[in-house]
């Protein structure tokens, strides 16, 4: 499938299956509907888990290469420390028979790794609201080299092999090369299909993505940009960078992310946007953030030259910038 990137590839596929189907199984076995809102546990011990199994592996494949990750175990001390790593060690030992609470602790801060001139970046979980709702949620991991994401993968429990949402279907895998489109498969592998945006070019038909959780976006702008495009549909709410695959699939048109009225001054954070920018651009698409700058990557761990992020599939990128500036959504407030 790819001539470049081989070996990394097929790395970067095997973890996040590998640790999407440990988090299905700790969300089968640990989410459920009598929870209380407020237990975080499942998803505190889904992360800690996924990026131990994620590590261990890298450390495997490339002992070299610096992994930037989300969680570190600072993060481990603040919860109940001793059930936690525990729960981490019982599901991270399904996979890596050899595993210790000792080993585990160590895997897990292999990713707080400094940004070089060549690093992996991981986010164990995106959508930590989708994963405790039953919803959407994925594990992403990318390969940023020279301050560019070279390679992407996405591990989508909850969007089958066609992308669409389907919980406790057969899950998805979804994996993009620089230059060597993005493609799809079955969480458990099969035969990939190649991954083509839409080719919508009316900006009254735009069906627009959006975070679930409005507080991670504005959602009254949101409906300011629908009007100004002039769309027809509704937005189609889903947590997760799993809205990316869902663009490059062609099952959307645009997707926005916007400031929230309460974060005026939040920079998105790597890990949540290198495997899903370079999946829609290797689908055809355009990404790049609310006042049209592309993303960049070389600043760290944090987008901080970058506001927001609009991807589309090229066709309507230039009518969304345009919307945006309309409503104001491509700057930040004043003061912020
Ligand atoms: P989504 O599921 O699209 O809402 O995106 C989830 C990601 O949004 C999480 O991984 C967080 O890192 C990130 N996030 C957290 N707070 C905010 C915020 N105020 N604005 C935008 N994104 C946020
Ligand atoms: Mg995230």
């Amino acid at each position: 499938m790819f001539d470049h990137y081989r070996s990394e590839a097929g790395f970067a596929l095997l973890a996040v299956r590998a640790a999407a189907r440990l988090c299905r199984r700790i969300q089968d076995e640990m989410v459920s509907p009598a929870m209380e809102k407020s237990d975080r546990s499942p998803v505190t011990v889904a992360d800690f888990a996924s990026q131990a199994v994620i590590a261990r592996m890298l450390q495997g494949a490339f002992p070299d290469d610096p992994l930037v990750a989300e969680e570190d175990s600072t993060a481990l001390q603040a919860t109940d420390r001793a059930q936690t790593l525990s729960a981490v060690t019982f599901y991270v030992s399904s996979l890596q028979p050899e595993a210790n609470q000792e080993s585990v602790y160590d895997w897990i801060d292999l990713g707080s790794g400094e940004p070089e001139a060549r690093f992996w970046v991981l986010d164990p979980i995106d959508g930590t609201k989708g994963f405790l709702r039953g919803d959407q949620y994925v594990v992403a991991l990318a390969l940023v080299e020279e301050g560019q994401v070279v390679l992407g993968a996405m591990g989508c429990p909850n969007l089958n092999k066609n992308l669409r949402p389907e919980v406790g279907g057969t899950g998805s895998t979804v994996i993009a090369v620089r230059g060597q489109g993005a493609w799809v498969a079955g969480m458990d592998g099969g035969k990939p299909t190649k991954l083509q945006v839409s080719g919508q070019r009316d900006p009254k038909q735009a069906r627009l993505l959006r975070s679930f959780a409005a507080e991670h976006t504005n959602v009254a702008k949101i409906d300011q940009l629908i009007a100004a495009l002039g769309s027809r549909h509704p937005p189609v709410l889903m947590d997760s960078a799993a809205k990316y695959a869902v663009l490059a699939v062609g099952d959307g048109d645009l997707l926005f992310r916007l400031l929230s009225l309460k974060r005026p001054d939040y920079v998105e954070k790597i890990w949540d946007q290198a495997a899903g920018s370079i999946i829609v651009e290797e689908a055809g698409g355009k990404v790049s953030d609310l006042a049209g700058r592309n993303l960049d990557f070389s600043r760290g761990r944090q987008l901080t030259d970058n506001l927001g992020v609009l991807a589309s599939n090229g066709w309507l990128h230039e009518p969304a910038l345009e919307a945006l500036r309309v409503v104001g959504a491509d700057r930040r407030p004043e003061g912020s």
